[in-house]
């Protein structure tokens, strides 16, 4: 007989991940945790080592396409994991806590570096994993280094090193860990200064239709061989407004593919698909998505990540 599960913080099961990403898409997850804290979060893994469940780990939800069929064995959520310390000028961030609250949060204390990120959705972990990056920024640039749970689950520290990282690369995609918490080094500036630059991305992002409609910002990554950013290829291929399902390319921009109308993963992802045959075939250039495809496909070989 299977033993129980010991967690201080939530468990559920048959948990509707739809709720958990900024699609608004995805089935369900056969288990899902909330850990309280690093303690629970070892505690948890350990149990699941022990009778042999697979793990997914879930940060703000903001760049990944969900399976309708949903994700075998457990999810854990890093939601809890949020704490804020700050020691001079380094700033360490719990992994779970949303990567634009750490911006606010160093804008008010005066510290700069951070402030590119303001309003971007996603978890701090989540921003480390991807190299999260806008509005000119990188968020490997200020970063000193991150705590993980290594394959062994023993704590890691892993310092920053520029070659480990690249255009949406970081050293934790080639690794099965779990980022904890992640240290910046910050420089002095002017709380006003950097507001006022962060009211303005704000701004900007609420102009250019991100928060207009459930989806996972930018859908493919950008590739500075083809001369132009995706969006502007998709633009130009004549494919804005094409709709599949309830998945649509927005009116707004060629690169955000939106929930329009209750879609289906299974129809997010044929029109990902579809819109990379009909660049393809029009351009030469294959794009490649940025939004990682997650869980219970039919073709799980073909993975898109
Ligand atoms: C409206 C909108 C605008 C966006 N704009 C941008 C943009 O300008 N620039 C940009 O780069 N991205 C953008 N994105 C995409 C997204 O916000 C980022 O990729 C973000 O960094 C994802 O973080 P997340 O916490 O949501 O990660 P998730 O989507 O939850 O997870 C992404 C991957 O990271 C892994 N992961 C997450 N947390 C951890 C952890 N603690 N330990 C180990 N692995 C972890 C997951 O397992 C998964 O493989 C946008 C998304 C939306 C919806």
């Amino acid at each position: 007989m299977k033993r129980k599960i010991n967690i201080r913080g939530s468990l559920r099961e048959q948990e509707p991940l739809k709720n958990h990403t900024s699609f608004r898409i995805g089935g369900k997850a056969d288990l899902f945790a909330e850990p309280l804290d690093e303690v629970d979060l070892l505690n948890l893994l350990y149990d699941l080592k022990e009778m042999e469940i697979p793990w997914f780990i879930l940060g703000g939800g903001a760049n990944i396409l969900i399976a309708d069929k949903g994700i075998r064995g457990m999810v854990i959520s890093m939601a809890r994991l949020d704490s804020v310390v700050l020691k001079g000028k380094i700033l360490k961030l719990g992994a779970g806590l949303p990567v634009s609250d750490g911006a606010a949060y160093a804008a008010d204390k005066s510290l700069k570096g951070l402030e590119f990120i303001y309003s971007m959705p996603g978890s701090v972990g989540g921003a480390l994993w991807m190299n999260a990056r806008c509005y000119g920024g990188e968020i490997a640039e200020s970063l000193k280094g991150g705590e993980i749970i290594n394959e062994k689950l023993e704590r890691e520290y892993i310092p920053f090193k520029k070659e480990d990282w690249a255009y949406k690369k970081s050293p934790f995609q080639n690794r099965n860990c779990i980022i904890l918490s992640a240290e910046f080094d910050l420089r002095e500036g002017n709380p006003s200064d950097l507001w006022s630059l962060m009211r303005e991305i704000r701004k900007d992002r609420e102009d250019k239709g991100h928060f207009r409609a459930p989806c996972g910002g930018s859908t493919f990554k950008n590739n500075r061989a083809f001369g132009a950013p995706s969006g502007q290829i998709i633009e130009e291929t004549g494919l804005k407004g094409l709709r599949l399902g309830g998945a649509a390319i927005s009116d707004w921009h060629g690169n955000i593919l939106i929930n329009e109308k209750n879609a289906t993963a299974d129809e997010l992802d044929k029109l990902i698909r579809l819109v990379q045959k009909k660049v393809l075939e029009r351009t030469g250039f294959l794009l490649e998505p940025e939004l990682i495809r997650v869980g219970d496909w039919e073709d799980n070989d073909a993975e898109s990540d």
